[in-house]
């Protein structure tokens, strides 16, 4: 992509145009091609397809023309030369330590990451003897001491969920590389719009599409970007192999939807700084949690790597479970669920949902109290929004 003159735009422009090829029919939106497999003009031309010598479609396992606009799309967002498409955001996650790691490979994670990337990990890694270590994500010094002469990739996201702890991106690529390891990003909550990790020197960057880049809620997906070597090669292996593709419906849905994705970024992160200060002034609001506000112990890190803080909130209320609960029954607007990146703003209790399964203890250690209340904003009106979240305070 990098000779693609596309890449001299700026990303509202990329995000609206990138990847396009028009059919002969000469249609203005992006169409979608519904098709299995494709066929060829001959005998012979369908031999130089196969061999690899005409790169074209051969099947939509491995290309779909819907599917590869996405892909080049969110490459050109992102910074990469590569995007592959995938059928979620685990399939993502799955496909690059599939791709990249062998058996006694060694992956240091972040402790503050998707509750199903743990179970991934724990569960289904370490039964093909990838070895993990946790790590506190601001602690420098864990990551550091937490290396192993076999590790081989670091894993975090940042902002975390739900307590919106920051990760050093730089610092951290520099430790991994430092290491021979890679650097692994779950750009999930901020999307290319607020934060671009591969120009930040990470290696690889995950995206769940089923959150913002839908935004609205409709399909699930995920994709891998990175270089042409780890993800046009490995990760790309593994996918035709192994086949959790993205659909060319939902590729279509989620092409769609980057081209809002920067208007919309924009209004979550303003409704949630809104929310977040007024959260501030609230005396049964003991602490909040927002990296837009000076408060957040990684304010200034924040500030010098993503474009806006984003749409999580999270806010501890006094009077634990019960206030939490009150509050929640409280809302008439507010959509009760443990999703995000939505256009209508969700509100959960991570400590009976989300991390409901922890023990009492792991779930102190990480730092989910019972009055912890997190937010995801959506696009209403934020008066609206605000007026729903008082009623329960
Ligand atoms: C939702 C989510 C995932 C998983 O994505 P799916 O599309 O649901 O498979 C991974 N990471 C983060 C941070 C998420 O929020």
């Amino acid at each position: 992509m990098s000779d693609d003159p596309i890449n001299d735009y700026y990303p509202d422009t990329i995000a609206v145009r990138a990847g396009q090829q028009r059919t002969m029919e000469g249609e203005h939106a992006e169409p979608i091609f519904p098709t299995s497999s494709y066929v060829f003009d001959s005998a012979a031309a369908a031999a130089a397809r196969f061999s690899g010598e005409d790169p074209g479609n051969i099947y939509s396992r491995f290309t779909n023309p819907t599917v590869r606009t996405f892909e080049q799309r969110l490459a050109a967002l992102e910074g990469g030369e590569r995007c592959v498409a995938m059928a979620s955001g685990m399939a993502a996650i799955y496909a690059t330590c599939a791709g990249i790691l062998r058996q006694g490979d060694h992956i240091v994670s972040s402790r503050s990451i998707f509750g199903s990337t743990v179970i991934l990990f724990n569960n289904f890694l370490e039964k093909f003897g990838i070895g993990i270590s946790y790590v506190d994500q601001t602690d420098m010094q864990a990551w550091s001491d937490a290396v192993q002469a076999n590790t081989r990739i670091f894993f975090l996201e940042t902002p975390s969920n739900p307590l919106t702890e920051v990760a050093d991106i730089r610092a951290l690529a520099t430790l991994a590389h430092d290491h021979e390891a890679l650097l692994v990003v779950d750009n999930c909550f901020c999307t290319p719009v607020l934060q671009r990790p591969l120009e930040q020197g990470a290696d690889i960057v995950i995206q769940s599409a089923t959150k913002y880049i839908d935004g609205q809620g409709r399909c699930v997906g995920g994709a891998v970007v990175g270089s042409e070597q780890l993800v046009g090669t490995d990760v790309y292996g593994f996918l035709r192999t192994a086949g959790p593709s993205m659909s060319p419906f939902n590729a279509w849905v989620f092409l769609k939807g980057l081209e809002t994705l920067g208007l919309r970024m924009q209004r979550h992160s303003h409704n949630a700084m809104e929310i977040a200060q007024w959260l501030q002034q609230q005396d049964n609001v003991t602490r909040i949690w927002y990296p837009g506000l000076e408060s957040h112990p990684q304010h200034e890190l924040a500030a010098s790597q993503m474009h806006a803080f984003g749409g999580i909130v999270s806010f501890e209320v006094s009077g634990g479970k019960e206030a939490a609960w009150r509050l929640l029954d409280a809302t008439q607007m507010l959509s009760i669920t443990a999703n995000l990146g939505d256009a209508k703003t969700t509100i959960t209790h991570p400590a009976t949902t989300t991390h409901g399964r922890l023990t009492d203890e792991e779930r102190q250690q990480a730092g989910i109290s019972d009055g912890l209340i997190r937010v995801a904003v959506g696009l209403e009106d934020v008066r609206d929004i605000i007026k729903d979240l008082a009623r329960g305070l």
